[in-house]
């Protein structure tokens, strides 16, 4: 393992704080580091690996498309891309995908659809993309320039012109601003992953779409973490009963290869036209191929599982001395602990168990099909390292 550190650190540029961990293999959520040491994935790298690691399914549709072709750009037609928006188009009743190959590039594609359709409609001079305080949209400079923290701006200016941030859950602050500014699209997360796992309020949720849809705005979810099952229903706005008019996701759609997709509803379908977008990458046969396998696998069945998960996870760390609070939806769960998160999360990794954290909680978002008997065994060694 050492030479694993030292040569990551000789040529790796230091921008990961990372665990000293090196892993090497697994099956499901077990994972395994270079020594053999054993542990239950509750991170899925970062909302990920789906169906787990090596998931056989997954693993097959991905073998087998890479066998065949790995790569064509986007120059040709291959059948798995076309296969997988019309799985999702199916799903949501959205009308057209773009694919791209991370969340950033996804919520790109969303904010460049929104300012197309608002120029449109609404003249040049409607550009401004209004975000939430506290959310997280990615780290290219437009994205980082959507995010509503400026920890992450203060380095990196001149950010990306046309972005401002509103405080989530307040819908006068909202409404104020689409008076005084014209707004050419409202993008948030239903969960604010990054920003400590805090689901906005339902009458929030609701409210911007109203807003936004009053004014022709387009509203845009990014579903980057919160989507592909995470959050107990297909994505996260579902729980909401609201329809965007575009929905950005990425991460777990893949199952653990690099994939973003920009879904556009009946409105937004036609906004882009040839040479407007594109992506080299972008909508890759391997990485569609596996994303079909997890897709065609989150049925009804799988989310009431998630469901039932969550409920464990909430019921039995709610009550937990040192629990301050429980937050987030589906297997996409922020805990706040009177200890230091970090402190947990070590604990926890020496006992075996890999944890996350969000801000100043500890974050728990294992693969969607994780069984009952590991997840019960991942949660009792967090109430033990919690209490003790
Ligand atoms: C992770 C994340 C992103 C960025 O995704 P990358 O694939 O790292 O570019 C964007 N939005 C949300 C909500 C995320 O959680």
């Amino acid at each position: 393992m050492a030479d694993i550190f030292s040569i990551d650190r000789e040529y790796i540029a230091p921008t990961y704080a990372r665990f000293p961990v090196a892993l090497e293999n697994g099956k499901g959520s077990i994972v395994f580091d270079v020594d053999g040491k054993e542990y239950i994935d509750m991170g899925s790298g970062i909302a990920v690996t789906s169906f787990g690691i090596a998931d056989d399914e997954w693993v097959s549709a991905v073998s087998e498309q890479l066998s065949k072709l790995q790569h064509t750009s986007n120059l040709y037609y291959t059948s798995p891309c076309g296969k997988l928006a019309k799985l999702l188009c199916e799903r949501t009743g959205m009308k057209k995908v773009f694919f791209s190959n991370s969340g950033a590039e996804a919520n790109e594609c969303a904010i460049k659809v929104a300012r197309k359709y608002s120029a449109e409609k609404h003249g040049q001079d409607c550009y401004t993309i209004v975000t939430l305080q506290n959310s997280f949209h990615g780290r290219t400079l437009t994205t980082l320039s959507a995010t509503g923290q400026d920890h992450y701006h203060e380095l990196f200016k001149p950010l990306t012109p046309g972005f401002i941030h509103t405080p989530a859950n307040d819908l006068e602050s909202l409404e104020k601003l689409l008076d005084s500014v014209k707004v050419a699209g409202v993008m948030l997360e239903c969960v604010q992953g990054e920003g400590g796992v805090l689901p906005l309020d339902k009458e929030f949720v609701v409210g911007v779409r109203k807003l936004t849809q009053d004014r022709d705005i387009p509203m845009i979810v990014d579903e980057v973490q919160t989507g592909n099952g995470r959050s107990g229903e297909l994505y996260a706005y579902m729980n909401f009963g609201v329809m965007p008019d575009i929905v950005s996701t990425a991460k777990g759609l893949g199952g653990g290869l690099p994939i973003g997709a920009t879904m556009l509803c009946e409105k937004m379908q036609s906004v882009l036209s040839a040479g407007d977008h594109g992506s080299t990458f972008g909508g890759n046969p391997v990485c569609c191929a596996g994303a079909v396998s997890i897709i065609e696998r989150i049925d009804e069945n799988l989310l009431s599982d998630v469901r039932k998960k969550s409920e464990y996870i909430f019921k039995t760390l709610e009550n937990v001395k040192g629990v301050e609070s429980v937050s987030g939806m589906g297997l996409m769960i922020g805990i706040k602990t009177e200890k230091s998160a970090s402190d947990i999360v070590k604990k926890c990794m020496e006992k075996g168990v890999l944890c996350l954290t969000a801000k100043d909680k500890v974050r728990l978002l294992p693969a969607l099909n994780i069984p009952f008997d590991l997840l019960e065994k991942a949660v009792s060694v967090l109430v033990e390292v919690i209490e003790e």
